[in-house]
């Protein structure tokens, strides 16, 4: 007797830093994603690669949900989903990242906890397969936030992460859509990369190239906003960046505060867009404190950042937002984003278009 009451007051005592809850305030969990935003429209969408997505979203918040349901935390849960999404060769993440004008890729990623507010980001890494668990690996075994670059490079080498050669990466459908991109913009266009196949006669035909044509504006990175049991909220986003963009470039994606952002004290964000834009208002952050400090929903923070804060500066893009009872959003400026959400108990619900609900 004297033993359950010292375990009902240790489990009463429970509380952890950034306003965690108590262990034995069960909270019913809920998980959010995107694959990015851009000009996904329906009347231009391939239904076989409309209905593809569709499957490839389902897949990846199962895989977080999976965690979710059998206890796991929200960090664990943001990762697994997003590792699925790297995997899949349709986003820009992982190894279906974009090109940058030079010819190889570049990829951002970030992690936060927003239970202890404890967050790992990686930036312009080349040869990481999963560049989410690298920047978990930063959050969870370095005394720092972010890690660019070389020095991030030679990090997932020293702990034996999943390092790939930077053939890895390569799509027939995402060079050529560079190579589309440069010449439009009557920019040099880099050597094929060393490794790749040779030249296909007919043009390739892939899920990629069926989503996005020549010109359209296309943001693929994929993010993730997760709330556990014990009502701890984390958020993930991880990407190539921007087709063509400049070696070294950097977008919000891995920048705390900018395209990724999570605090028990207000909420969890993932942004996809022109990152520029998303750097220079500070989005996810920025969500966070309209909800808390200045009396809005959710709904409401999240539109304001997108339609009057990202479009006043002619900004395009779009957030996943999740507050801390499990009440989950979206909002975005482009015909279509993709993404999907699921809540303890309840189904998935997928979406892609602007239409949806
Ligand atoms: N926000 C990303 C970046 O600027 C791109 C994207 O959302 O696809 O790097």
């Amino acid at each position: 007797m004297k033993n359950k009451y010292l375990a009902l007051c240790a489990c009463l005592l429970t509380l952890s830093t950034a306003g965690s809850v108590s262990a034995q305030q069960e909270h019913a969990w809920s998980i959010e994603i995107h694959g990015g935003a851009g000009d996904i429209a329906r009347a231009t969408t391939d239904a076989q690669a409309d209905a593809s997505i569709r499957a490839t979203l389902k897949n990846a918040i199962e895989a977080g949900a999976k965690v979710l349901e059998s206890g796991g935390s929200s960090v664990d849960a943001v990762e697994a989903s997003i590792r699925v999404m790297e995997n899949a060769n349709s986003f820009d993440a992982g190894r279906g990242a974009i090109y940058n004008a030079a010819g190889f890729n570049e990829l951002d990623a970030a992690i936060m906890d927003g239970a202890t507010l404890r967050a790992g980001s990686v930036a312009a890494v080349t040869r990481s397969s999963h560049p989410i668990s690298l920047a978990r690996a930063v959050m969870d075994k370095t005394p720092h936030v972010m890690l660019v670059g070389a020095g991030a490079d030679q990090f997932l080498h020293q702990i034996g992460g999943e390092e790939v050669e930077p053939i890895y990466f390569f799509n027939e459908g995402k060079w050529q859509a560079l190579v589309d991109q440069l010449k439009r913009e009557g920019k040099p266009v880099p050597p094929r990369p060393v490794g790749a196949p040779a030249i296909p006669v007919k043009p390739a035909v892939n899920q990629s190239a069926m989503l996005w044509k020549p010109g359209q504006r296309h943001y693929g990175t994929v993010g993730v906003v997760a709330l556990d049991r014990k009502g701890n909220l984390a958020a993930g986003t991880s990407t190539g960046g921007s087709q063509g963009k400049m070696p070294g470039r950097v977008g919000d994606s891995p920048i705390i505060g900018a395209g990724t952002y999570a605090s028990n004290d207000s909420c969890a964000v993932s942004a996809t867009g022109v990152g520029e834009y998303f750097i220079r208002l500070t989005i996810a952050r920025e969500v966070c404190v309209m909800y808390k400090d200045k009396g809005m929903t959710l709904q409401q923070a999240a539109d304001t950042v997108i339609h009057k804060e990202v479009e006043r500066l002619n900004g395009v893009g779009g957030v996943i937002v999740m507050s801390r009872d499990g009440n989950s959003v979206w909002s975005f400026n482009t015909p279509g984003m993709f993404r999907a959400r699921m809540k303890e108990g309840g189904k998935v619900a997928v979406s892609i278009y602007n239409d949806e609900p």
